[in-house]
């Protein structure tokens, strides 16, 4: 294969450069994950972009780098809040007390222990679930992101399916559960060749090669797991297709367990609100849905009956302009999509206009309608009561609706609309 350094820009499994004279910090944790505390000399005193920073001679805080997220903790008794590295390997400490620190001073440094075992399982998982896609469908890993909920990798895969996820995932924990071993080697370049990596390396020179016993070689800088049963369990979350590769979401070791708790947490509030047990309720939530459904359509049903009675009823008492019908009505809180069906009704029994209103204390809605063979421009008649309902509104010379905030207004607009109608007919 041919390696694509734009594509990697995300994965931290970059083989970083561990020795040279332009790299003025020792990284502890390149040859020790597990390293906590440790004691070094301050370099220098200094600040950047991203705030007052300590630089000393040599650190177990891992760097922002990768997509891998920093190590949190105390360096001489001030809090690190972030660290970085520079282009020639010198390791920014970031800390809220940078007053605490003179030039030469020892220091010990201790690392968040839950925030590096955090990292170090979802790290070491996707070491793992990238290998588990090259032997279960020949999928490489192109590019990981470790995110403050889930990590995702990027893997050569062009139709996801729910038994190659599944299948990926059972070989990935089949590696946990079997707690293989995990080494790290230092190389040279004629050593790494003769290696089976899983990828090539981005580096010249020594290379950093984490090894799980009989299953994968990655040229890494990040921070590992000792044995793969510290990772816990990999579980997929989701997957979808993202730039013609797939997008695999997943959560190791003590991540995996909060989700399931919170899936778990859910599931069971679900099957609740049905009295059920747990695993029936997407059954019974699918069926509620379909039950849902055709209730709908009966209520609609009956809505259209009892608005066809209501509007022979308003017709047979309305009062007569020519050779048509004028009903009007101002409606209390009355639900919108029900006047206009309501309207519709009315101007389709027998030769009339309907001029309907509801309002509640906000605003009132006009729903102006007339037969098809009348001629009254209803968009215009309805446009002129909305001004004075002070909104707006419109539609067809046989259907329109608007409305304003007036809502007091709402009488005398409607009777100001029906003399209009009453007057052109003269
Ligand atoms: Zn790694």
């Amino acid at each position: 294969m041919t390696f694509d350094s734009a594509s990697y820009q995300h994965c931290v499994c970059l083989a970083r450069r561990i020795t040279g004279p332009m790299e003025p910090t020792e990284k502890l944790y390149f040859s020790d994950s597990s390293l906590l505390e440790f004691s070094a000399t301050v370099v220098e005193v200094t600040t950047s972009p991203r705030g007052d920073s300590i630089v000393v001679d040599r650190t177990a805080f891992y760097p922002t780098g990768g997509g891998q997220p920093h190590d949190t903790g105390q360096l001489g008794g001030a809090t690190v809040v972030d660290v970085f590295e520079d282009d020639a390997g010198k390791i920014y400490h970031v800390v809220e007390q940078p007053d605490l620190f003179t030039p030469a001073q020892i220091v010990t440094g201790r690392i968040d222990r839950a925030r590096r075992l955090d990292h170090l399982q979802q790290h070491s998982g996707q070491h793992v679930l990238s290998q588990a896609f090259v032997q279960i469908c020949g999928a490489e890993t192109r590019s990981f992101h470790l995110g403050s909920q889930t990590s995702t990798i990027d893997i050569e895969l062009q139709s996801p399916t729910e038994e190659l996820m599944r299948a990926a995932e059972d070989l990935a924990n089949a590696i946990v559960f079997e707690d293989r071993p995990m080494r790290v080697h230092l190389v040279n370049e004629e050593e790494a060749s003769r290696l089976p990596l899983r990828k090539e390396s981005a580096v010249r020179g020594d290379i950093r090669v984490i090894e799980i016993e009989n299953f994968d070689w990655s040229p890494c800088g990040g921070t590992h797991a000792r044995r793969t049963g510290q990772i816990g369990l990999i579980a997929i979350r989701s997957c979808e297709r993202a730039k013609k590769m797939t997008r695999v979401e997943f959560v190791c070791g003590v991540r995996a367990l909060a989700e399931y708790r919170l899936a778990n947490k859910t599931a069971v509030a679900v099957a609740r609100l049905f009295s059920s047990e747990r695993d029936s309720s997407p059954a019974l939530v699918a069926h509620a849905i379909q039950e849902s459904k055709a209730l709908h359509k009966r209520v609609r049903e009956l809505l259209e009956l009892a608005m066809s009675a209501e509007a022979s009823d308003m017709l047979a008492v309305a009062a007569a302009g020519g050779d048509f019908k004028i009903v009007q009505a101002v409606f209390d809180g009355r639900d919108l999509d029900e006047v206009r069906m309501l309207a519709s009704k009315i101007v389709q029994r027998e030769p009339s206009v309907a001029l309907l209103a509801t309002r509640n204390a906000e605003a009132a809605r006009l729903v102006f309608a007339r037969s098809a063979s009348l001629t009254q421009n209803m968009g215009q008649l309805l446009a002129e009561a909305c001004e004075a309902l002070g909104g707006r509104g419109g539609g067809k010379p046989d259907l329109a609706q608007g409305g304003g905030p007036n809502a007091d207004k709402v009488e005398d607009a409607i009777r100001a609309a029906l003399n209009k109608i009453v007057s052109r007919a003269d």
